[in-house]
């Protein structure tokens, strides 16, 4: 009979499977977050400034750059030829202007060169993605998130664009396995879902992961995909379903996969109007 120790240690090792599908998690967090806004969008290369200004800052930041360098110089042409310092000069106050100054000269340019002197980027819709995606990521610093972010916001196609909450909350639930990184994220989320759930699955994690999955305390009682979350912290469930239960006119959950009602409050209705996704809630006053 083997020793019973080393096939508990071996079992104790395996990645955990997830016990929500991801179909029933964009169907619960959207119930729970949405309705997610999808609202038009920048054109490619203005979603492309946007996406550099964007690299490692708040959303607010990147926005004050991208119109202030907008403000100053008109059209992306005009930053394509300006002088780096004046381009890190009208974004200074998004952060890394340093850094992304450079990089936005650079990439407009480059762009110019492989297009015929055009700024038009509109011509990848009608590539297939994956050559699309292969155009974009050849540019100076744009990897598959900002890539996916391009094609998916900018030309509406149904690409993945995985940032560290998607990321976080992935790993999390177990779509993703520990030892995935980012890069590979991409592929393994895209392969996992139909085409028609990609944009759903980016604005659901996205939210969830901002607004309860958080990076350093996730609010696992407040989790409508805690009855299925490899990562849940039991302790603060039992907790809030303690505290439902003392609490009265509310109901729960009954349209869970396992039937079960972790402590949580349901919404008493959904709100009026969308919930703007972030990174798409640019707004319509910076579209040029
Ligand atoms: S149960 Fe907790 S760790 Fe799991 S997805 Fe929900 S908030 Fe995140």
């Amino acid at each position: 009979m083997p020793p019973r120790k080393a096939t508990t240690t071996r079992r104790s090792r395996r990645a955990k499977k997830p016990g929500v599908t991801i179909s029933d998690a964009i169907r619960l967090l959207t119930d729970e977050h949405g309705p997610f806004a999808n609202e038009p969008r920048l054109d490619p290369a203005h979603e492309l400034t946007f996406t550099i200004l964007s690299q490692h800052t708040s959303d607010l930041n990147s926005e004050r750059a991208f119109r202030t360098l907008m403000e100053r110089f008109g059209t992306l042409e005009s930053v394509a030829a300006a002088d780096v310092d004046d381009i890190e000069e009208a974004i200074s106050g998004g952060g890394l202007a340093k850094v992304k100054a450079p990089r936005i000269k650079t990439v407009l340019n480059q762009i110019l060169e492989l297009n015929d002197g055009s700024l038009d980027l509109t011509f990848l819709a009608e590539m297939p993605m994956d050559e699309a995606r292969a155009w974009l990521r050849q540019l100076p610093g744009i990897g598959p998130k900002s890539a996916g972010i391009i094609l998916s916001f900018s030309l509406g196609m149904p690409a993945m664009a995985v940032d560290t909450h998607i990321f976080r909350v992935s790993q999390r639930l177990g779509f993703i396995g520990p030892k995935v990184n980012a890069d590979k994220a991409h592929e393994i989320l895209e392969a996992a879902m139909p085409p028609e759930d990609v944009y759903p699955f980016h604005a659901a994690l996205i939210t969830h992961g901002r607004k309860v999955c958080k990076a350093q305390r996730p609010l696992c009682g407040a989790c409508v995909v805690s009855y299925g979350c490899p990562a849940r912290d039991e302790n603060a469930i039992q907790e809030a379903a303690a505290a439902v239960s003392d609490t009265a006119n509310v109901s729960v959950d009954s349209d869970r996969p396992d039937g079960q009602a972790p402590g949580r409050r349901r919404r008493g209705g959904k709100s009026a109007s969308p919930t703007p996704v972030p990174h798409t809630q640019v707004v319509k006053e910076l579209q040029p």
